[in-house]
């Protein structure tokens, strides 16, 4: 009876922690409004679905759509103040390790994203090393870009998480060297007069045409084993795409700003 009474407890603990990568902290912060830690290690991990084999991620731009890369030059791009330095071949660009972070030159309030990625193929690294990248919406909120096939790593770190904050409700990824295509929809966040948050950021994330996230709410900017808070600004902001120093390519990149920045009601 003793060691009945001392394994359940244990085999319970098992159970609920059964789709847990393991990889990841615990001695981080906890996440505002959640049971997790940031990275949490024992936060299970989402349950993987198989795109569509004929699903086209090749989603032509509307008519009234920024295109933001064209196949041909990143002549929308930058880094910093200086011309944007990753490689462009083949209709895609790439990351290019230690040519920095990329950003639009123009900035945007509140937009639809479409935008394709590419994982390194062959794979090399685990966990958040393999075919790291992402996509920081006002250059602030960080909707991850990684290869998690085959790949284990913490929960909120996976590809469509809200980096250290929330877990894509599906792991939708495609294999390494496979295209996959984000559809995103992004608001940004309000301020009071006082410069208080009125309304979080809020973004719906489709990955191959699976929801991961729907209206899912920042809880401040992106960080790594901490919990940032929102500091007032005007609510708009450039695409930034994270040099991670993999060589993940992108392509088909365009925007259509919703306008409802503009309306007073939305303020
Ligand atoms: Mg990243």
């Amino acid at each position: 009876m003793k060691t009945t009474r001392i394994l359940l407890p244990s085999l319970l603990l098992t159970s609920a922690v059964a789709f847990a990568t393991g990889v990841g902290y615990d001695d981080t912060p906890q996440i505002p409004g959640q049971q997790w830690k940031v990275h949490d290690k024992n936060r299970p991990n989402p349950p993987i679905v198989v795109p569509a084999e004929t699903f086209s991620h090749m989603a032509p731009a509307p008519a009234d759509a920024i295109v933001l890369f064209d196949g041909k030059d990143l002549s929308k791009w930058k880094s910093g103040d200086a011309e944007a330095k990753w490689n462009v071949a083949d209709g895609a660009f790439v990351v290019t390790k230690g040519a920095g972070d990329i950003e639009t030159r123009e900035k945007f309030g509140d937009f639809q994203l479409h935008i394709e990625w590419s994982a390194p193929n062959p794979p090399h690294g685990d966990s958040q090393g393999r075919g790291n990248s992402g996509i920081f919406l006002h250059g602030l909120y960080e909707v991850q870009v990684l290869d998690v096939y085959n790949n284990k790593t913490y929960a909120d770190g996976q590809a469509g998480g809200l980096y250290g904050q929330w877990a894509p409700l599906q792991n939708a990824v495609k294999k390494p060297g496979e295209w996959n295509s984000y559809d995103i929809v992004f608001e940004g966040p309000r301020f009071d007069a006082s410069g208080s948050v009125s309304r979080k950021a809020a973004v719906t994330v489709i990955h191959n045409g699976v929801v991961l996230h729907h209206h899912q709410e920042f809880n401040g900017p992106t960080g790594h084993r901490n919990v940032p808070k929102y500091a007032v600004y005007d609510s708009t902001g450039p695409i930034r795409l994270q040099d991670h120093g993999d060589p993940v390519r992108y392509r088909n990149v365009w925007i259509r700003p919703l306008g409802t920045y503009d309306r007073p009601e939305t303020k």
